[in-house]
């Protein structure tokens, strides 16, 4: 192991018992260190015959450490098994200052030809494994062994392109590998144009002869793989043409801009190197197991795992984040979607940087993934925003709908507001959704439309309330004491002039409501058939007060004495209103029928309510407490109540009567008594 020149000692990835050192990565920082590789990495492998000189061509080139057999010990065996080594450093011949690309070198030690037998399986394996990870496969061979077809080379190929073709033929992508074939010990008697001529129609004739899955029946081998024929001198007997022509060889694997630059993008397999670690470990357990191989789905998978992976590890830091930078502007919108954005933008730039290298579906499933995460966060916290957005702002509506001192209706006022409040907060949630934060901002406004809608009616409720308390206490009022005014002193028409009353008592309490078109309006913001109920309802309070009033007051002993007084004042006075003197019992009696006559005028009038024109009132309702017969409901749902008019009945009138012939008996007798008095004195 030579480390003299500073060289990193070459780890062995998979051991003679064929199990995978999954340590590897371990090794790759050791390597690399904090670098962040991404896809700036190229994997090479080697394949050949034993003791062809494949580890002293690597190490050559690369300056990597691999086991050698020294020369001097021939029988001494190299440990089996696929080593790796890391290099930054190949030798050219063009001197190059710029640190080159990660190169990772795997070199395969299987046994001597001597021992071969069960080992094959090993080799085929190692060869497979070789193919299916790296980009360019050097095929190590001495000059004499082209043409030959001499077992071991040509052989272990065609069962490897079979079985690379049997697993890579349909899922292919546009996959390459390039076959370098290094000739050693080439002398230069035959040159190397010939060479390769004869080993690329060896190549042909065994691609023709492989057995190929359907599907690609007609696939070419150059759909696979790209060749190239390189040939060294012998390494002992010229060892100046030796390194020069290794340092030519080396040319190839650092100079980018030339078109001789072997590391063509086909052959890269776009996995970031930490990726590669996992794709390889699969595709040997894969081998090992004689599963399919299948390239493009270990691809996904481990795309799939390590997207997975970097995109929890984003959302933690998100997370750990958000309180700090997010809760703190909650009040503030504008600089709450300043944060939101830093916040975010830095979390997918976390995820993009390292995510974005693997395969594009899963790199993009995820971020999506990623950004619902967020927006879910994100959303609680517009949420809240917007509470404490949509509780001021109806507070401040409520205000503008209350304000007194607005010389505009209810109705005026509500509708203004209502609509500058819903702009102002669509605007908001518009603000919100436009960067992407809300998942429903329909949802949300249509939310806070229904509290402002329900904050609105609650309003119109208090205002029509006002309205009416208002109008009913300017009616109860006047209603009941005109009412009985009139009704203790009544004249034929009486139920003339309380109607009148009546009429004009509700109009005025309502009229500044009534339109030029003679329709109510309480501008609350109602349809015509709802303000034409509360209309309704003014006339239903008036019309219980009336009848409570006039069945109140217009009791029997009331009537009594109603009629008496109306007698009295006809009795006792004059036309002129001065206090009779009476001077014979024969005036009082004609004195007495006449008032008699004037008084019993009204019992009828007192008795049923009904116009001068003879027609019964009826009282309108809007609702009755029972269905007696004396109501009837209209078509539009008011109940007509007969038995308002219906004050006295017969019988009660009778009693009246009575009472109040006994009563002005009285008065008659007094005053026969006051002249019999006069004349005896
Ligand atoms: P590997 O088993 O293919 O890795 O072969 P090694 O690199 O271990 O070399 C096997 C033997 O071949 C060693 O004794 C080397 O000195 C010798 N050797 C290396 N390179 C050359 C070469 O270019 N020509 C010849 N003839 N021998 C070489
Ligand atoms: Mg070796």
């Amino acid at each position: 192991m030579g480390e003299s020149d500073g060289t990193q000692q070459a780890i062995q990835l998979i051991d003679e018992q064929k199990r995978f050192h999954a340590d590897v990565l371990a090794h790759f920082k050791e390597w690399i260190g904090h670098r962040d590789v991404g896809l700036n990495y190229h994997v090479i492998a080697v394949f050949g015959s034993q003791s062809s000189g494949k580890s002293t061509l690597l190490n050559t080139l690369f300056n990597t450490s691999f086991d050698t057999m020294d020369a001097q010990f021939r029988r001494q065996q190299t440990t089996k098994g696929i080593w790796l080594a890391h290099t930054n450093h190949v030798n050219t011949v063009t001197e190059s200052t710029a640190k080159g690309s990660d190169l990772f070198v795997l070199d395969v030690e299987g046994s001597d030809g001597a021992e071969r037998g069960e080992d094959q399986d090993f080799e085929r394996k190692a060869a497979l494994f070789a193919i299916a990870v790296s980009e360019v496969l050097i095929v190590n061979m001495w000059e004499q062994q082209i043409g030959l077809y001499q077992g071991n080379n040509m052989a272990l190929l065609k069962t490897v392109f079979e079985v690379n073709l049997s697993l890579f033929g349909k899922n292919r992508n546009g996959h390459k590998v390039l076959l370098l074939f290094v000739i050693r010990d080439h002398v230069g008697l035959t040159p190397m144009s010939s060479l390769s001529e004869s080993l690329v129609s060896e190549l042909e004739k065994i691609w023709s002869e492989l057995s190929k899955p359907t599907e690609c029946s007609e696939a070419l081998l150059t759909d696979f793989f790209d060749l190239e024929f390189v040939g060294l001198a012998h390494k002992l007997l010229q060892p100046k043409e030796f390194e020069n022509d290794v340092r030519a060889l080396g040319d190839h694997f650092v100079f980018e801009n030339r078109s001789s630059y072997y590391f063509k993008p086909a052959y890269h397999h776009r996995l970031p190197l930490e990726g590669w670690t996992i794709y390889s470990q699969n595709c040997w357990e894969q081998i090992e197991n004689n599963k399919d191989l299948d390239l493009p789905t270990q691809q996904i998978l481990v795309s799939r795992f390590k997207t997975e992976e970097i995109a929890d590890e984003a959302l933690k830091n998100f997370s750990a984040n958000y309180h700090e930078s997010i809760e703190p502007m909650i009040d503030d919108k504008d600089k709450l979607i300043r944060a939101m954005k830093k916040l975010r933008e830095s979390c997918l730039d976390e995820y993009d940087r390292q995510a974005s290298r693997y395969l594009e579906t899963e790199y993009l499933e995820k971020r999506q993934g990623l950004q619902k995460n967020m927006v879910s966060k994100f959303t609680a916290t517009v949420g809240e925003f917007l509470t404490n957005f949509s509780n001021s702002l109806l507070k401040a509506t409520r205000a503008a709908i209350e304000d007194k001192n607005s010389n505009k209706s209810f109705a005026e006022r509500s509708e203004a507001s209502q609509l500058s409040t819903k702009e102002k907060f669509a605007g908001v949630v518009e603000e919100f959704s436009k960067e992407e934060f809300i998942s429903s901002p329909g949802e949300l406004t249509c939310d806070f439309e229904n509290d402002l809608l329900k904050e609105v009616e609650e309003l119109r409720e208090k205002e029509i309330t006002a309205i009416m308390t208002r109008a009913k206490k300017t009616i109860t009022l006047t209603i009941k004491d005109t009412t009985i005014s009139l009704l203790s002193h009544p004249e034929l028409d009486v139920w003339d002039k309380v109607m009148e009353m009546f009429e004009s008592t509700i109009k005025e309490s309502i009229h500044k409501f009534m339109e030029d078109n003679g329709e109510y309006n309480f501008r609350v913001g109602l349809s015509s058939e709802q303000n034409d109920k509360l209309v309704r309802q003014i006339y239903h309070t008036g019309w219980h007060l009336l009848n409570v009033t006039v069945h109140d007051y217009l009791k029997e002993d009331t009537v009594v004495g109603i009629l008496r007084d109306r007698f009295e004042s006809k009795f006792r006075y004059d036309d002129s209103g001065s206090p009779r003197l009476w001077k014979s019992e024969e005036e009082i009696d004609q004195a007495f029928r006449v008032a008699k006559g004037h008084a019993l005028e009204v019992l009828g009038v007192l008795s049923l309510a009904a116009t001068s024109d003879n027609v019964e009132i009826i009282a309108k309702f809007d609702d009755c407490e029972d269905e007696e017969d004396e109501f009837y409901k209209d078509d539009v749902g008011i109940y007509h109540s007969k038995r308002f008019a219906h004050i006295l009945n017969e019988i009660q009138k009778e009693k009246v009567l009575q009472q109040f012939r006994r009563q002005i008996n009285v008065t008659v007798l007094d005053s026969k008594r006051s002249i019999l008095k006069s004349t005896t004195s």
